[in-house]
């Protein structure tokens, strides 16, 4: 079998009617996009991949290159010469990064798809069944404290027994966003985690007096406290808070893992399957994690997360966006009220993804 085209599919679903933002990052608008990679054999690897100018001219252009007339089965093969390749000096972080991620994603469902066996069970099957974790709790216009805890409680009403909300807001207070965690762990109750997520909002002394005011309310994780490069800050907070701390979401490679392991930065370890490598690295990430007994949890959609999440032994929980981020291209994993996603049996990935919703919205 060979590789002989790669495309890119993306749809644009216009303006949201009401924008959201954590501490660093406004959502004004909604699309998405998939990798399809064609073969000889009329295989079709597919992956949720952004159509961004910049994503399409890696893909496209010298991505698309190295892999064409190869043997798409090659996956590590295949992810060397996209890193190398001959024909650039090795990029360790960032877009391109993340482009091959998309690409790396796609050849995984293409040997799902040409084996008849799902890609969880092929990168090692260790669970059947994943945790999963609702992820909301945004900033919004005329979102208060009550409609915040109202929006934590519902997910934990569908069945979701763990749930994050964001922090770190220059537009509030410290003690104004200590206060909506105490809400929302009076709202959802003492028998359901729940996450802190303050997306780099901080240097480590703030984030330290934030922790020190949020402990007595029990996250279960304090995420992304100081900027992701601040190795220093997270390993300051991993030693002085009893809450654990969360971070990679903006790490690449089993290499920028190994850098945030060895400086002790992160008890938790979440770097994305759709950014820093693709399964294929995260898979050598949660192995490097493993050796360390640290849990990894992925950061992103559910869809490939789960995939990565069942595959390993130190496979925490998967994050799941039920309103924010939900991306009506693929159809919704199979979350169950017990608060676990089921793996399917299906080929490949397992995504099923809603053609008509790429006819109608069809756009760049
Ligand atoms: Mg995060």
């Amino acid at each position: 079998m060979r590789i002989t085209d790669i495309k890119i599919a993306g749809v644009s679903f216009g303006a949201l009617d009401r924008p959201f933002w954590n501490s660093i990052v406004r959502t004004t608008g909604s699309g998405g996009g998939r990798i399809e990679i064609h073969t000889d054999a009329g295989v079709v690897g597919m992956a949720p991949c952004g159509a961004s100018a910049v994503r399409k001219a890696h893909i496209l252009g010298s991505i698309k290159s190295k892999l064409v007339g190869e043997d798409p089965l090659r996956i590590g093969h295949l992810w060397d010469r996209m890193y190398m390749g001959g024909t650039r000096k090795p990029v360790a972080k960032g877009e391109y990064i993340t482009s091959m991620s998309a690409v790396d994603n796609a050849l995984w469902d293409l040997m799902g798809k040409a084996l008849g066996q799902p890609v969880w069970k092929l990168a090692g099957g260790v669970q059947d069944r994943v945790a999963a974790y609702a992820a909301g709790g945004y900033y919004e216009e005329g979102k208060g404290i009550p409609e915040l805890c109202a929006e934590l409680a519902g997910y934990a009403a569908a069945g979701f027994r763990a749930v994050k909300m964001k922090v770190g807001w220059r537009g509030v207070t410290l003690r104004h966003d200590a206060e909506r965690v105490r809400a929302v762990r009076d709202a959802v109750g003492l028998d359901v985690d729940l996450m802190v997520d303050a997306n780099n909002a901080w240097d480590a002394q703030t984030a330290l007096r934030f922790g020190r005011m949020i402990e007595e309310f029990d996250p279960y994780w304090f995420e992304e406290p100081v900027r992701a490069d601040d190795f220093r800050g997270g390993a300051l907070l991993v030693e002085k808070l009893d809450v654990p701390i969360a971070s990679g979401e903006n790490e690449f490679t089993r290499w920028g893992a190994r850098d945030l392991i060895d400086a002790r930065a992160a008890d938790i370890i979440q770097l994305d399957p759709n950014m820093c490598g693709g399964i294929s690295e995260w898979l050598k990430v949660a192995a490097l994690a493993s050796a360390y007994h640290l849990k990894i949890s992925p950061h992103g959609a559910p869809h490939v997360g789960s995939c990565c999440v069942a595959a390993v032994d130190n496979g925490l929980v998967t994050e799941n966006y039920p309103t924010a981020f939900n991306n009506p291209l693929m159809k919704p994993v199979d979350f169950r009220a017990d608060g676990y996603i089921y793996m399917s049996d299906a080929p490949g990935l397992g995504i099923e993804w809603d053609e008509d919703v790429f006819r109608r919205h069809a756009a760049r």
